[in-house]
């Protein structure tokens, strides 16, 4: 059986581990005779796997005992909606960072429930470097200021968390959570889809600090309302029960392999070996200021876009697929998680140099 290298920015690749290890345990669940899948949420086993899951993450993130960790549905994108209407008034104002086609998303859902403010963009700098702390500036009553750490499609990242006083920070951390150490305590809320860097879609990750919860507004549906799903425990309806438990076993993975520092290391090579090749020629470009770019995320240009084409169906030849970059941007994108082994960023690397010499 071949495993081809995997670059796609979402749902993407799992480590082969894992799913071995689902795989063997699919039919007959620690000897149950029943799939994990089979089980009833609130079933003995069930909630067993769905604790040490949340343990398993808490470790990895070193998350402090204030915060919840909710195992949700919907996506980041419902999540963009859920923020404004748990964290502020319909009245009170609200301040973003408009960095990317995420960011940019979730704005357009935070002003329908709150007084919206963009406070800083990129587009000034054509979403080539992150605005700066000193560009943040922020009225004191606003109720939270959100940003998304990395942009998926562009492939633009803050070298920094902003500071933002007694005013809470939400993160949209879909595509870079637990690749690189984070100080949760920094951010009053982060968020993540699960399909890029933590298990397949389905889930959706929210860890948030406990004061925040109970203000949601009084139209806030009941499947939107943090408290709720915090007091039940992610239980007050049936959760993504398979993608909680492979999201388990990615994190145990993880745990095995040394944790985020240690996979923070990786990813920071692969990454290198990456903009490395990219940088070396006047074939390939990218245009990222160098403190902004993006270690989960490569998008890059070929000189003469007529290649393209052919630089994806040759790459598709080696087994290297799902290249192709994003199609409000064009070009190629290698989205290189932490499943994506040093081994296909190696074989990617290789390519594009020959690539290079035959094209040219
Ligand atoms: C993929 C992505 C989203 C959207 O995630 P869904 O789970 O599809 O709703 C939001 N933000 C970022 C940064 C993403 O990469």
């Amino acid at each position: 059986m071949i495993r081809k290298h995997n670059f796609s920015a979402g749902p993407t690749a799992i480590p082969t581990e894992v799913l071995e290890r689902a795989q063997a345990e699919l039919l007959n669940w620690n000897k149950r005779g029943l799939s994990i899948m089979e089980m009833s949420h609130r079933s003995k086993d069930f909630i067993g796997v769905a604790q040490k899951t949340e343990r398993d993450l808490r470790t990895l993130l070193k998350i402090p005992e204030n915060y919840k960790v909710l195992f949700l549905q919907g996506g980041a994108t419902s999540q963009f909606g859920m923020i404004p209407l748990n964290l502020a008034r319909a009245d009170q104002a609200t301040a973003y960072l408009e960095t990317g086609m995420w960011s940019s998303k979730a704005i357009v859902e935070g002003r329908r429930y709150s007084q919206l403010k963009v406070v800083a963009s990129a587009a000034g700098r054509d979403y080539r470097s992150v605005p700066s702390q000193s560009e943040l500036i922020l009225a004191a009553d606003v109720a939270y200021l959100h940003y998304a750490t990395n942009e998926t499609v562009g492939g633009l990242s803050f070298d920094y968390v902003p500071q933002t006083g007694q005013v809470p920070l939400v993160a949209d951390m879909s595509s870079d959570i637990l690749s690189r150490e984070i100080d949760v305590s920094s951010f009053g809320m982060i968020y993540a889809g699960a399909q890029k860097n933590i298990g397949p879609a389905g889930l959706t990750v929210v860890i948030i600090r406990e004061d925040l919860l109970g203000k949601a507004q009084a139209m806030t549906p009941k499947m939107y309302n943090y408290k709720i799903h915090s007091d039940a425990e992610s239980m007050s309806n049936t959760p993504p029960t398979f993608a909680w438990y492979l999201s388990g076993l990615v994190f145990e993975w993880l745990l095995a392999r040394g944790g985020v520092a240690a996979i923070e290391v990786i990813n920071r090579r692969k990454a290198k070996k990456l903009y490395s090749v990219i940088d070396a020629s006047d074939f390939y470009s990218n245009n990222i200021v160098l403190a902004n770019r993006s270690i989960m995320n490569v998008p890059f240009n070929i000189h003469d876009a007529a290649l393209d084409a052919v630089f994806l169906e040759k790459a598709a030849q080696a087994d290297l697929i799902n290249l192709k970059g994003h199609k409000a941007v064009g070009g190629m994108r290698a989205s290189i998680y932490n499943a994506v082994a040093e081994e296909s960023v190696d074989a990617l690397v290789e390519f594009m140099a020959d690539f290079e010499r035959s094209h040219g």
